[in-house]
């Protein structure tokens, strides 16, 4: 374990910034813990992580970043216990999806358990910062970016590793309405829609902010070739429900992100016998089942909400209201799972979580 042969330098910042922190108005993603994880790449090779107090970077203007867009990024969570450990929901599989997305984008891969350290002792340093109230938690983010100074046009050869963490409260508590998209496109096959890269959520604004002007809070989007098959929800996986069964956009086109929850929730839902079919889902398959009230459930799935309950669905100018939440007794057992998992409450049976 790499934990006992590397001992990540901290310093510590002179002041703490949780008195300031208003616990009651927690907006999602713009409070900032007191410290950040840096670790850079040169001459070859990853350096030395350290803890560092959080503060501003000073870049050069022609940093390759903000030029051509070499950046990727990961999302996961700690969570406090009621016994009052602290849990890391499978932060492995963060860093092998860091890994592959390194590769799409020609960065320099970060090895798995250097990863995990770097998170896991990230969050020992700020565990003050994990909030002790009921569905709030401590979002974690790694990033990494290219940092030359260089306008051409080429894999950077420098790169900074960095994760930084921000405590949150419940992210959608609503059920969210969703429109099927048919124009615009997230990914097409043979471009990045499986790696977690910043051009991917920029692409994406525009379409999201049209469906918004029609009432939408996202998208349910559709494959790039056709628009007939459903692969994701917002920046979410989708899942579905139609005769007891759950059925989910398969994985093997690389216009998927291979989502953690999902994989999760897959692997949760068939130890309770309850059958999963990864595959194609047609748009009309979905939409005819709404039609014809066949259509039992419909969620996204991520780490921000666990599950996103989709209230209202619009396909073309058709409008489809889904059952109200206390109908929904499978997507409510596996939110309240997973969830309770992560705190402790339920027994991690499927060794999902790290103690930190
Ligand atoms: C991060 C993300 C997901 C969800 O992945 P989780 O690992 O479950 O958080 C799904 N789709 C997209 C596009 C994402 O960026």
């Amino acid at each position: 374990m790499i934990k006992d042969i590397l001992d990540i330098k901290v310093t510590r910042a002179v002041e703490s910034k949780l008195p300031q922190v208003d616990w009651e108005n927690l907006p999602f993603g713009k409070v900032f813990s007191d410290h950040m994880l840096v670790m850079d790449y040169k001459d070859g090779a990853w350096q030395t992580p350290e803890v560092l107090p959080f503060t501003n970077l000073s870049l050069h203007p022609a940093v390759s970043v903000i030029h051509y867009g070499q950046s990727i990024f990961e999302g996961l969570k700690a969570n406090r216990t009621e016994s009052g450990d602290i849990f890391l929901f499978r932060p492995d599989m963060n860093g092998r999806r860091l890994q592959e997305s390194c590769e799409r984008m020609c960065m320099p891969e970060i090895p798995v358990d250097l990863f995990v350290e770097c998170t896991r002792k990230l969050v020992e340093v700020d565990q003050n910062w994990i909030p002790n109230k009921k569905g709030y938690s401590l979002y974690i983010r790694p990033i990494i970016f290219a940092t030359d100074e260089y306008i051409g046009i080429r894999p950077s050869e420098t790169y900074k590793f960095m994760i930084f963490t921000c405590p949150v409260g419940a992210y959608y508590s609503e059920p969210v309405n969703v429109k099927i998209e048919e124009y615009y496109t997230r990914a097409a096959a043979g471009g990045v829609g499986r790696a977690k890269t910043a051009g991917n959520y920029a692409a994406s604004l525009y379409p999201a902010k049209l469906a918004q002007e029609q009432g939408y809070h996202q998208l349910i989007w559709t494959d790039a070739s056709t628009h007939e098959y459903i692969e994701e929800s917002g920046t979410m996986n989708i899942m579905f429900q139609i005769g007891g069964k759950l059925i989910t956009p398969s994985e093997d086109s690389d216009t998927i992100l291979r989502g953690i929850t999902k994989r999760s929730v897959i692997e949760l839902v068939q130890s309770w016998g309850i059958e999963v079919e990864e595959r194609k889902v047609s748009v009309k398959e979905i939409v005819e089942a709404a039609r014809s009230g066949k259509l039992e459930d419909a969620f996204g799935i991520g780490t921000a909400a666990t599950i996103a309950h989709i209230a209202k669905m619009g396909y073309r100018d058709e409008v489809f209201h889904l059952k109200p939440l206390e109908e929904r007794p499978i997507s409510n057992s596996i939110k309240e799972t997973l969830n309770d998992i992560k705190l402790g409450i339920k027994p991690d049976t499927l060794n999902w979580c790290l103690k930190v």
